[in-house]
């Protein structure tokens, strides 16, 4: 026991969570690692990814700037030299992509040519000053059913937007492919529909060979359907809050 309850809280529900993924990548017949944890810090405040930080989580997921971009820079200022990356995945308005470019390693949730052409010239700006020294991961979303309230692109689609993404090398990177399935229903088929893509699309891209799936309710479901990054909210952090950070 610590004084902080709420990092004794957040560290029990790391664990768990943690064993969850061991258990499915085992289950799945995976490697151990194969899937990484990231955790999804959206609506809570910067002192949880602190001590999350010191937990040793390293991967986290945001979804909203500029709060995000808040939040990181609290962070990076309590915890000088710390080493975690963290990512945009909620669906991202092309004027916030530069402040986006600022902190984020990559972004989840790209689904539109504007959105990659704001990014491209944000991640060019933020490298020329020095704000960032790597190019810009970016992961295309996924849509199987072209539901336009989860975003994303459908798979016919998916050619000509990772086109230009490549077109610009050292700026921005194509890591892969993310999908958020739907909550009730069909999630397995979902996720098992998504992984064919992914590798449809590694076959054109070895490179981008991350596939980002599974949340708290389906990680299980996902790992075994090839999910290389499943993005954890509400089973680690808890229910959302009812104040804002
Ligand atoms: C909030 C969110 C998550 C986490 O969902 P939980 O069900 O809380 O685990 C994952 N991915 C995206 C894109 C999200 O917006």
């Amino acid at each position: 026991m610590s004084d902080d309850p709420r990092r004794d809280e957040l560290a029990a529900a790391l664990t768990a969570a943690r064993e969850r993924v061991a258990r499915a990548e085992a289950a799945a017949g995976r490697a151990p690692g194969s899937a990484r944890l990231m955790v999804v810090t959206k609506f809570f405040p910067a002192d949880d990814l602190v001590r999350l930080v010191g937990l040793g989580a390293d991967e986290f997921g945001e979804s909203r700037e500029p709060e995000a971009g808040r939040k990181v820079a609290q962070v990076r200022a309590d915890l000088p030299g710390a080493v975690f990356d963290v990512d945009m995945i909620g669906s991202l308005q092309r004027k916030k992509a530069k402040t986006v470019a600022r902190w984020a390693r990559r972004v989840q949730s790209v689904d539109s040519p504007e959105l990659t052409e704001a990014l491209a010239s944000a991640a060019a700006t933020a490298l020329d000053a020095g704000e960032r020294t790597a190019a810009l991961g970016v992961l295309l979303q996924l849509s199987l059913d072209g539901d336009p309230a989860r975003g994303g692109v459908v798979e016919a689609d998916l050619p000509a937007l990772a086109d230009r993404v490549a077109a610009h090398e050292g700026v921005l990177r194509l890591d892969g492919l993310m999908v958020i399935a739907p909550l009730h229903g069909e999630a397995d088929a979902h996720l098992a529909r998504a992984a064919e893509v992914a590798a449809r699309f590694r076959a054109e891209h070895p490179e981008a060979a991350e596939l980002s799936s599974g949340m708290s309710s389906d990680l299980e479901k996902a790992i075994a359907h090839g999910s290389t990054c499943v993005r954890v909210g509400t089973a680690i952090m808890g229910a959302r809050p009812i104040t804002s950070p």
